[in-house]
This record gives C-alpha cells, sequence and structure tokens, in this order.
C-alpha cells in the first residue's frame, strides 16, 4: 500500500515537475531506464509460477475433491455464479452510463484530437482481430473448439492461454480420481509439493513487491498527461465511481448474503490482491497471490480455491464486463449512434461473452471490445478517444475481477463446507 501511495505522489510530482518535451524525454528515461526493470522482475516471477502453480492447484483440488459428482456440482455453481455476477455488474455500467450521459455533448474538437493522436495504436489493436471479416460457422465453430480443446495444448501453454490448460489439468485431476488409492495419493502428494513450491517463489516476489508496486505504479503515472485525464475526467470518474460500487456494495452484499463473511474484514484481509491487481493490471499475473492469500488468510481450502481461482482468473472478470458496458455506449454517444433498449440487451450479453473470452492481460479486453463495437454499429476506432487513460481504468478493472473470483471462492467454500457437514 505504501508503495502505492508513494509512487503515485512521486509519479504525479515527476508529472509536473518535468513540463515540456525535454522534461517528457527525463521523466519517460527514469520510467524505462529504472523503475520499469523493476516493476517487471516482480511481474516476470510471478508470470514464471503461473503455469505450474495453475496446473498443480487443479490437480490437486480436482483429485482431493475425489468425486466427480462433486466436481460437476462445484464446476456448475462457479459457472452460474460468473455468469450472473457478470451480467449484473454489466447491468450496473449500463445503467450508470445512461443515467449520466458522458458522452452526450463531448467536444468535437477535442474528439478529432484524441482520434488523431491514438487512431494508431486503435488499428494495431484491431489488426489481431480483423473485425471487418464476417467469420463462417465452420471458423466459429473452430474458435470454440480451440478456445478449449486446441490441437496441440503445449503450444497453447507457450501463449499463456490458461483455458486449454485449465481443461487438461482437470481432465488430468479427474482421472487421477479414478486410479487406485496408492497411485492417487502418490500423485497428488508430488503436485502438492510442485504447488507449495511455486507458492514459495511468490513468497519471494512479495519480499520485493513494495518496490516493484512503487516503480509500476511510478512508471504509469509519471507518464500519464494530466491533460488527458481532464479530457475524460466525467468518463473516468464514472467508471472509477461503477468500480467503487462494485467493490463496497455489491461485492458485500454477496460475501455477507452468500458466503456469511464480514465483508470490510474480508476485503481487508485481501488487500494485498487488490494491491497485486492494481499494479499489475493482469488477472493473471495477480492469481499466484490470489491464491495464496486466499488460502493463507481468508481460509479458503485448497481444493476450492485451486479450483475456482484459477477459472476465475480467466473466465470471471467482471470488472471488464462492467467497463464494456460504459465504453462501447460512452462511445456511441459522443458519436450519436442511438442504441435502443434491445440493442443495449445485446451489448450487455456481448459484454459477459467478451469478458470470458478476454485474456487477463493488461489491456486484455481491448481487441473484443472493437469487436463488440462493430456489430453494434459504433465505430470501433473510436476506442481511440479513451486509450489514452486506458492503462488507470485497466488496473481498476483488475481489482474488480479478482476480487470477483475471491468472492466466488468464499461462497464455494462454504457452500461445500455445508454440503460436507450433511453428510
Ligand atoms: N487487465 C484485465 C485483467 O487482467 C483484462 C482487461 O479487462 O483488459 O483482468
Amino acid at each position: 500500500m505504501f508503495g502505492l501511495v508513494a509512487g503515485v505522489v512521486v509519479g504525479a510530482l515527476a508529472n509536473i515537475l518535468f513540463p515540456g518535451p525535454e522534461g517528457r524525454r527525463t521523466v519517460a528515461f527514469l520510467a524505462d531506464a529504472v523503475a520499469h526493470p523493476i516493476g517487471q522482475v516482480f511481474l516476470r516471477l510471478l508470470f514464471f509460477v503461473v503455469v505450474p502453480l495453475v496446473f498443480a492447484s487443479i490437480t490437486v483440488g480436482v483429485a482431493g475433491l475425489g468425486d466427480l459428482r462433486r466436481v460437476g456440482r462445484m464446476g456448475a455453481r462457479t459457472l452460474l455464479f460468473f455468469l450472473l455476477t457478470m451480467a449484473v455488474s454489466s447491468v450496473l455500467g449500463l445503467t450508470l452510463v445512461n443515467l449520466f450521459q458522458p458522452g452526450s455533448g463531448f467536444d468535437p474538437e477535442v474528439r478529432a484530437g484524441l482520434m488523431a493522436s491514438f487512431g494508431g495504436e486503435a488499428a494495431k489493436i484491431q489488426g489481431f482481430v480483423d473485425s471487418n471479416k464476417t467469420p463462417t460457422t465452420l471458423a466459429t465453430a473452430n474458435m470454440y473448439l480451440d478456445m478449449f480443446l486446441p490441437r496441440n495444448v503445449l503450444d497453447a501453454v507457450v501463449r499463456m492461454q490458461m483455458l486449454p490448460m485449465i481443461v487438461f489439468a482437470l481432465l488430468f485431476g479427474a482421472a487421477l480420481t479414478l486410479l487406485p488409492d496408492e497411485r492417487r495419493k502418490s500423485m497428488v502428494a508430488w503436485f502438492e509439493t510442485l504447488g507449495e513450491a511455486m507458492v514459495t517463489i511468490v513468497g519471494f516476489a512479495m519480499k520485493i513487491a513494495p518496490y516493484a508496486v512503487f516503480c509500476l505504479i511510478f512508471s504509469v503515472v509519471a507518464r500519464f498527461g494530466l491533460d488527458l485525464l481532464e479530457k475524460l475526467a466525467f468518463y473516468v470518474v464514472l467508471v472509477m465511481g461503477a468500480y467503487l460500487i462494485q467493490i463496497f456494495v455489491i461485492y458485500p452484499i454477496l460475501l455477507k448474503v452468500l458466503a456469511r463473511r464480514r465483508p470490510f474484514e474480508f476485503l481487508k484481509k485481501a488487500t494485498p490482491i487488490m494491491v497485486t491487481a492494481f499494479s499489475t493490471s493482469s488477472s493473471n499475473a495477480t492469481l499466484p497471490t490470489t491464491i495464496r492469500i486466499s488460502e493463507r488468510d481468508l481460509g479458503i481450502r485448497p481444493a476450492v480455491a485451486g479450483f475456482v481461482l484459477p477459472l476465475g482468473a480467466t473466465m470471471n472478470m467482471n470488472g471488464t464486463a462492467l467497463f464494456e458496458g460504459v465504453l462501447v455506449l460512452f462511445v456511441a454517444q459522443i458519436f450519436g449512434v442511438e442504441l435502443a433498449l434491445q440493442q443495449q440487451m445485446f451489448v450487455l450479453m456481448m459484454c459477459v461473452f467478451s469478458a470470458i473470452g478476454a485474456a487477463g492481460v493488461p489491456g486484455g479486453a481491448l481487441p473484443l471490445i472493437m469487436v463488440v463495437m462493430a456489430q453494434v454499429g459504433v465505430p470501433p476506432d473510436g476506442i481511440a478517444i479513451v486509450l489514452g487513460v486506458d492503462r488507470l481504468l485497466d488496473m481498476g478493472r483488475t481489482v474488480v475481477n479478482v476480487i470477483g473470483d475471491v468472492v466466488c471462492a468464499a461462497w464455494i467454500d462454504k457452500a461445500e463446507r455445508a454440503a460436507d457437514a450433511a453428510g
């Protein structure tokens, strides 16, 4: 927390004290040569352990449950929670943006200026997805197959695609439950040790966390054009406000009602998760910390944490679903595109699906948002207007994303304990 606050303060000071192009260069040098490497060491240590940790956690989680019906029940509950809460988040975003209309009356000159400055970046993002071509049915079917069951799982893992690895680990864990007891136990023990070793490496990363968090935040804040923030102030405040409602109103209700936890004590204990998510802007990079803190401080059993959290980091993105709705409508308002209620319902559905599909990395949602925009007739390159402030909003939505996973894990943990007690 201290690193985070200090990073904001020193970054903002650097931004103010070094004005003009010369000053920009000095600040960029400091950020690139000093802050960036230190921040990256932390980030990469976390990325290092993600693959073995996720594989080990899910294997132990599923095999530890020992009964496939239980895996099915937990899986169904988890997915239901993901879908419903993402829909709620998206409705929250859409309601606020309809209510406050941040894009109406947006200065056309500012719009043109922003489009000119960030248009190139928008084109690069769009290059990923090529939303202009309508895919054939066969291509769409193959896309979904590849998402879950690619031909080559190792290739998917190498490219940090988590979903295929999760499917493989689920199958592996499920297969272990069908093996004779003693063989299963020795394999599970092996994976437990692997998982513990990975969590120990996370512990090393956490030792440098305060300095790294300072550096990561400093880099972002120092480079941030404060004038940009001013131009888009209404939009930024609206999105941040929506995140706060999600974290301090919606999650506490879910924690209280479903998980029967004391919400604010729970959130306080989850602070290291929030700080890591905020400074890394990546659900995947935060996952090792999420697992460690959930098991150690939040009392969520490893079998549940190992199952729900990796799935959540990949699929459950409440902050992203919320943000997407706001962004699509904000850009629509700026361009004067009217979206009737029915179309907004479609946007809602698309927000949920694209949030599931978004990768848990910085800016992972952006290419998919452009697809959604194209589908409802909002110019996708209009995303250029907000790209300059996106990193800041990405940090916030990543916090909302990972806390959503932890809330889900707390609920599943409670439900499983109740099921155990009932015998
Ligand atoms: N950065 C987000 C995450 O990792 C994804 C996104 O919304 O861009 O959770």
